[in-house]
């Protein structure tokens, strides 16, 4: 007997029950990726994440293949291209990660009724994506948790399952035919320096940071210039990395650092229960404060002037220049880079995370959208009223100016007091700058938000 396996999220061998179930069932399976034209019509497919998939595709066929298997990717509409290829394999089952947002949800459906008229079922397989899936833990009386402190009490105790070894054999059908692999040089209007994807990569990048990162991560995860977080995000997004095996092997490490880590992997989660049990939170507000964000021709150029990173404030301008370069930024510039637009620009979150999705690897709705949701004010935050001060949060978080000197040459050579307000200089080498003023007053900026905020009550 034949089984397919769909891959989409889950882009690797190691801990992937689907694979695992499939090969336990049948004599053979079809390892299937689809590129779907509904992910690329929606916009989602961007240069970034498109060169960081045809890495993960290229690792994945590879480690396939040293297995006796091959992976056999398709283009087209997904539905029919997996009804097209179990018809061709005679497959009796197709294998499926469970998905968290509309899209993919309503996409498993479909898929499911086009197969059972078929005569073929789909099985959805629970914690491929996430360490403990959303639903298995809720609190009295609700579908999800909304404040993250108990969820993560529950979500500690809940679990995660084992972890599954990778197959060492993978016998794939002959007949079946995929396309040409995508290769990441045919992708134009990439990052310079977007790092390399595929689950060999993210292995390396594990076991080098449990050893020389991983013990420190609770003490210096919020400095910018130290960069010393784990940047396994785009491989949890593109899951060449499993949460579960993640959680297991650091809780084996064990120590502060892992445990600070760990609970970073539980926002991940929380952040997927809420997005699974209110899909529409992908747009719409979670909570809704009746803000009047800010529109028109200024706060267009507003959005521009940060999109660029030209604010006049140092360490927005870095980061959004980092977002750019290396398509993604430190988690505590993105905190900084949200609150600058939803509370100081006050202009309305949905424009940021836009822009956020365009360019992060590992661009995510559920995380995306959420952290958004939650500076913004409109999320699961409870302090909705909090607006980060741009310039003491640089003070503290980047104290000797080394993010803000990396990512704005022309501040480079400013001395450490200077160098987080440039328009302190003495006159004359204010004017040597090339480098714009502050495009906003802090305190001004502030009570914009609490007035719009007040209007809007
Ligand atoms: P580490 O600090 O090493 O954390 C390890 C892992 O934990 C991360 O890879 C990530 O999977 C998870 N994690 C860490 N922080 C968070 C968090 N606040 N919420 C959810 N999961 C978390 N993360 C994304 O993966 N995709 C996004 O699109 C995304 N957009 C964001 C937008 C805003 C406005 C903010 C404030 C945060 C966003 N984050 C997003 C969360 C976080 O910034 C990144 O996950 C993190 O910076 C990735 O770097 P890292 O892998 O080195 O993180």
């Amino acid at each position: 007997s034949v089984s397919v396996v769909l891959f989409t999220s889950d882009l690797r061998l190691h801990d992937h029950p689907p694979l695992h179930a499939a090969l336990a069932a049948a004599d053979e399976v079809v390892p299937l990726f689809v590129r779907d034209r509904a992910v690329e019509a929606a916009g989602f497919a961007t240069p970034n994440r498109t060169a960081f998939l045809a890495d993960c595709l290229a690792d994945l066929d590879a480690s396939l293949r040293e297995r006796g298997g091959r992976l056999v990717v398709r283009s087209g509409d997904l539905v029919a291209q997996v009804c097209g290829v179990a018809a061709e394999a005679d497959a009796d089952e197709v294998h499926l990660a469970a998905a968290h947002s509309a899209f993919a949800t309503r996409r498993e459906d479909l898929l499911r009724r086009a197969l059972a008229a078929d005569g073929r079922r789909l099985l959805v397989h629970d914690a491929v994506t996430v360490a403990v899936p959303p639903g298995e833990v809720t609190p009295a009386g609700s579908d999800h948790f909304a404040v993250f402190t108990p969820y993560h009490r529950r979500w500690t105790q809940a679990g995660p399952r084992a972890p599954l070894a990778a197959p060492r054999r993978v016998p794939v059908p002959d007949g079946v035919q995929g396309e040409r692999l995508p290769a990441r040089e045919d992708v134009t209007g990439v990052s310079p320096a977007l790092p390399a994807g595929g689950e060999s990569e993210g292995r390396k990048r594990v076991t080098a940071y449990w050893r020389t990162g991983l013990d420190a991560y609770d003490d210096t995860r919020d400095d910018l210039a130290a960069d010393a977080t784990s940047r396994l995000s785009a491989h949890l997004h593109f899951g060449t990395l499993s949460p579960v095996e993640l959680v297991q092997r650091a809780r084996r490490h064990g120590g502060p650092g892992a445990e600070a880590l760990v609970r970073q992997l539980a926002w991940r989660d929380f952040h997927r229960q809420v997005l699974a049990a209110r899909p529409a939170v992908a747009r719409a507000d979670y909570r809704t404060k009746g803000d009047r964000w800010r529109t028109g021709r200024a706060a267009r150029a507003d959005v521009e002037a940060w999109r660029e990173g030209r604010t006049g404030y140092p360490v927005i301008d870095a980061a959004m220049r980092q977002l750019r370069h290396e398509g993604w930024m430190h988690n505590r510039a993105r905190l900084l880079t949200a609150s600058f637009l939803a509370k100081t620009l006050y202009v309305d979150w949905r424009i940021g995370a836009e822009h956020f999705l365009y360019w992060l690897v590992d661009g995510d709705i559920a995380n995306n959208q959420l952290n958004w949701q939650w500076v913004a004010g409109t999320g699961t935050d409870t302090r909705p009223n909090r607006v980060l001060n741009p310039i003491a949060q640089a003070r503290r978080y980047d104290p000797d100016g080394g993010y803000v000197r990396r990512w704005v040459p022309e501040l480079a050579g400013l001395a450490d007091r200077f160098v987080h307000e440039p328009w302190k200089l003495p006159g004359a080498e204010r004017a040597a700058l090339d480098y714009p003023e502050p495009m906003i007053d802090l305190a001004e900026g502030v009570d914009r938000f609490r007035r719009g905020r007040d209007r809007g009550k």
